[in-house]
């Protein structure tokens, strides 16, 4: 994360990854920049593929994600409105305090999975789900749980709503946005196993990427009036990300990460073929040609959102999202096919991995004659296909793949999303035209 930072300041690299703040004219982070032209969304691609890079893609979380998404909310903040409490102000004031600190945000959409088969107000405790439970002068009092927040090791917590929230009364006090130092009083984090290692050798992308995910639970917890954005307020709850567009740039993000992973599978399953000699075969090359139409494709959607960005009704330059949002779709089909074509190509190579400290030991003859391979001695191949494990198998090789799938909703219901926003219509007319015509 630190270093995620210190690239910002990189002589050459200041002036893509950091821009002069609107309000006090110190450099701030280009995730931060609002477009207004192309060249500021190119700008934004730039800087946002420079971070996914350090990780090759494998951190999800970096903190360009939510700081899209607070961008564009704070461009359209008149959504929030201004009757009663001025939540619009409240919204526009926090990304520029997040802005000019360079804040690290974690966020939690979702209700914990309890019984998915009703609403929160109708599970065995109404409190299960974090809720509103009353108003003061100071701010509003929460309680009850949410699931999952990724990279906890965060400044603030956003808590955003996510699944639909019916209009029955009931539900009204689940329909709440607001921020939170991870600090405040009353809130908890808990996390998962770390996979975290101190071992470069042994667990390479473990050592160094583990974002951490927890449950949060919200103990009576006091959100101040300036840090609530929206407020028993379903049909609000309900369109947030789609009215502000900050699933655009959220999903733009994403796009830019999901392209640096695929290029970095891409090349880790090349070089395991390479080093072991079986990149000649036509089944190896078939399955790293699947890894490479997937880079490819992530491209070209990020080159075709783009291409055809327009300024949306808050005055953002934004992409298109027919190919931001057909990404979002397709990447849950086509990541973790990365698993399974790294695990056909390297095999039982996969589990010829030996402790580092082997190198060290007796053993260190038989490991120089026995590991080398093709195009590498016995100690560099251990280290490439500790990687790849790392990448497809470990406890973190799994969680990447559980990542994938789910980071961005349940891809089955997105799927339906996806169908019923889709304009089919001139597809549609093409067949009916061609079923009535003569020639
Ligand atoms: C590694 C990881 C990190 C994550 N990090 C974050 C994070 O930082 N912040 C955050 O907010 N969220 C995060 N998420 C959560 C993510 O948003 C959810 O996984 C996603 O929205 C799906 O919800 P769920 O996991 O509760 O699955 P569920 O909704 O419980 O679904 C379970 C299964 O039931 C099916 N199902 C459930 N309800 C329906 C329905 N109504 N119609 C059809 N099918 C249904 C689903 O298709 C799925 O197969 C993370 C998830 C993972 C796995």
């Amino acid at each position: 994360m630190a270093a995620l930072y210190d690239m910002q300041l990189k002589p050459g690299l200041l002036d893509s990854m950091t821009y002069p703040s609107p309000t006090t004219g110190d450099r701030v982070g280009t995730s931060f920049l609002q477009p207004h032209t192309k060249d500021d969304l190119a700008k934004r691609t730039a800087m946002m593929k420079a971070w996914a890079d350090f990780s090759g893609g494998i951190m999800g979380r970096t903190a360009d994600y939510l700081n899209s998404s607070i961008m564009a909310m704070a461009a359209a903040s008149e959504f929030f409105g201004r009757e009663g409490r001025d939540y619009a102000s409240n919204i526009r004031r926090y990304y520029e305090h997040v802005r000019e600190n360079d804040l690290v945000l974690t966020h939690t959409l979702i209700n914990p999975q309890t019984n998915r088969s009703v609403g929160p107000s109708k599970q065995a405790d109404p409190f299960i789900a974090a809720r509103v439970v009353e108003k003061t002068s100071e701010g509003v009092v929460i309680r009850g749980a949410r699931m999952l927040a990724t990279l906890p090791v965060a400044d603030e917590i956003l808590v955003f709503p996510s699944t639909v929230i019916r209009s029955g009364q009931d539900d009204i006090p689940y329909s709440i946005a607001f921020a939170l130092p991870v600090s405040a009083k009353g809130l908890k984090f808990i996390c998962r196993e770390s996979f975290a290692s101190d071992s470069y050798f042994d667990h390479p992308l473990a050592s160094r990427f583990d974002e951490q995910d927890a449950v949060v639970i919200f103990d009576d917890v006091l959100v101040p009036w300036d840090r609530v954005f929206i407020l028993e307020d379903p049909e609000k709850a309900n369109r947030v990300n789609e009215a502000t567009d900050a699933v655009v740039f959220m999903a733009h993000q994403a796009t830019v990460r999901e392209t640096a992973k695929a290029e970095f599978v891409a090349g880790l399953v090349t070089l395991v073929a390479e080093t072991i000699g079986v990149e000649q075969f036509p089944q190896v090359q078939e399955r790293i040609t699947d890894i490479l139409l997937t880079v490819e494709t992530m491209k070209a959607f990020i080159v075709a959102s783009e291409a055809n960005a327009k300024v949306n009704r808050w005055g953002l330059m934004t992409p298109d999202y027919v190919p931001i949002n057909s990404a979002r779709n397709l990447w849950p089909k086509l990541a973790p096919r990365f698993a399974e074509v790294l695990k056909q190509v390297g095999a039982s190579g996969l589990m010829a991995i030996p402790p580092g400290k082997i190198m060290k030991s007796e053993a260190k003859p038989d490991v120089e004659k026995y590991y080398q391979a093709k195009s590498a001695d016995g100690e560099d191949r251990i280290r490439l296909f500790k990687l790849a494990w790392d990448a497809a198998g470990s406890a973190f090789g799994g969680r990447q793949d559980l990542y994938e799938r789910f980071f961005f909703g349940d891809p089955v219901r997105m799927a339906s999303a996806y169908y019923a926003w889709y304009n089919k219509e001139p597809y549609k007319e093409r067949v009916r035209a061609l079923l009535h015509r003569e020639a």
